[in-house]
């Protein structure tokens, strides 16, 4: 076992595919109890089954994080059926239309804002009240490599992702002394179907030759940074910006 997460308990948005199911099995592998939380109830479901059948500790809990009620529940649910909260990863998110910024529809401009920026800020709003109570914890928030470059056609996702890495920073420092440590993550392109589900594969091979290592990263490979970001061998990181890129931002 890479940490020791016994008697720990979790709670992971966008947990039924790609890197947040990725990040729960880890999580659970190393002893968390862990709530597999998504938007889709089914994958929540299976994704939660999964790990029981392994052997693991989890729950399954279906949220919306653009809705701040419903956040608020995700929370008290892992405080009252778990006995508290010690780690979040909050990591759900969606991909937008790809439009020249002054086409850019407006619709899509307020989704992609309200689940990727909004619902980081709504769970770390409740994560951070139920650490408190527990005297500490630690979180980590999903940005991407456009939480530092831009992307054409992708104002509102670069815009969502610039904005989580400041919002890390801030909430970082306004708790450092008070035993929460809060860090953001940067993956470049991964193989999730976040990217892969409508491609045709040789759009999948230029993506992959964007990365100087000439592949997507696997799921497992953005797990393992945000796991030891969670863990107390990351005890003196907090309020910083982790790529796991395969070299993307590098040039
Ligand atoms: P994914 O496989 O599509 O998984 C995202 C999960 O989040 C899905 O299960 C999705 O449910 C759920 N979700 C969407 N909207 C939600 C909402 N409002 N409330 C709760 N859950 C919601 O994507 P992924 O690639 O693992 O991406 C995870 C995170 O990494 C995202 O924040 C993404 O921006 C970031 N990221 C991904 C890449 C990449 O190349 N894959 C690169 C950089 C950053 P539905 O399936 O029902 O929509």
């Amino acid at each position: 076992m890479k940490h020791d997460f016994q008697d720990k308990i979790a709670v992971v948005t966008g947990a039924g595919s790609g890197i947040g199911a990725a990040v729960s099995r880890q999580l659970a592998q190393e002893g968390a109890e862990v709530v597999v939380a998504d938007l889709d109830a089914e994958a929540a479901h299976s994704k939660a089954a999964e790990i029981r059948s392994q052997g693991g500790r989890a729950h399954d809990f279906a949220v919306d994080v653009t809705d701040a009620a419903a956040v608020e529940k995700l929370v008290e649910f892992a405080v009252q059926k778990c006995g508290g909260l010690d780690m979040a990863v909050n990591n759900a998110g969606i991909d937008g239309v790809r439009k020249a910024t002054a086409d850019y529809p407006l619709d899509n401009w307020h989704k992609l804002i309200n689940v990727n920026l909004n619902g980081i800020f709504y769970c770390m709003k409740y994560e951070i009240a139920a650490m408190l109570d527990r005297g500490g914890g630690a979180i980590v928030n999903m940005s991407s490599v456009l939480g530092s470059v831009g992307l054409p056609t992708a104002s509102a996702y670069t815009a969502a992702k610039h904005g989580v890495v400041g919002l890390t920073k801030v909430a970082a420092m306004e708790y450092a002394r008070m035993g929460i440590r809060i860090n953001v993550v940067g993956p470049g392109w991964i193989e999730t179907p976040l990217v892969s589900e409508q491609m045709e594969a040789a759009a999948i091979r230029r993506i992959a030759g964007l990365q100087p290592m000439g592949r997507r990263g696997r799921p497992e490979e953005v797990a393992a940074l945000v796991c030891f970001l969670l863990s107390d061998q990351a005890s003196f990181i907090t309020g910083s910006y982790h790529l796991v890129d395969g070299a993307y931002t590098a040039h």
